[in-house]
């Protein structure tokens, strides 16, 4: 038989929240918050895409947080900063970035912004990403906001 000594070696996966040090388990930041902060950093992906701008660096992605979005205008930069890097690693594992050199980045496809029918959560998925909710896994999206709207309100 085996013996699995994961206690002995420090074990972090991108897409864990917490750090196994020595049998201990520290909490780095909330699933949720985690969460937020890449919806917010797909946001605004979505809209450079379509300003023709593909390249950036994890430090612009977090002054980009800082200054443009309300949410995270008085957030501490070393916790952005920290969060950040683990979105950075989430979003290469989805292939909606990939790196060019050294903390430098380019998005992969084209970034879609899609509301679910039934929940009406707005996901950013790229091209090859299952077409599925991501709150609540509906496959009925719609590109957001709808471009022509196909059930006019009655007069
Ligand atoms: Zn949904």
């Amino acid at each position: 038989m085996q013996k699995e000594e994961i206690s002995m070696t420090f074990l972090w996966k991108p897409e864990w929240n917490f750090i196994i040090y020595k049998g201990f388990i520290f909490l780095l930041h909330s699933k949720i918050e985690i969460k937020e902060l890449e919806w917010y950093v797909c946001d605004h992906l979505f809209r450079q895409y379509n300003q023709d701008k593909r390249q950036f660096e994890k430090e612009s992605l977090v002054k980009a947080m800082l200054n443009s979005y309300l949410r995270y205008r008085n957030s501490n930069l070393h916790h952005l900063s920290e969060m950040m890097t683990v979105i950075v690693e989430n979003l290469v594992a989805r292939r909606v970035i990939k790196e060019i050199k050294n903390n430098s980045f380019e998005l992969a496809s084209r970034l879609s912004r899609l509301q679910c029918s039934k929940c009406f959560y707005i996901c950013y998925l790229i091209d090859n990403e299952p077409r599925n909710c991501s709150r609540c896994t509906s496959s009925e999206l719609h590109v957001f906001p709808r471009k022509n709207n196909k059930y006019p309100v009655k007069k």
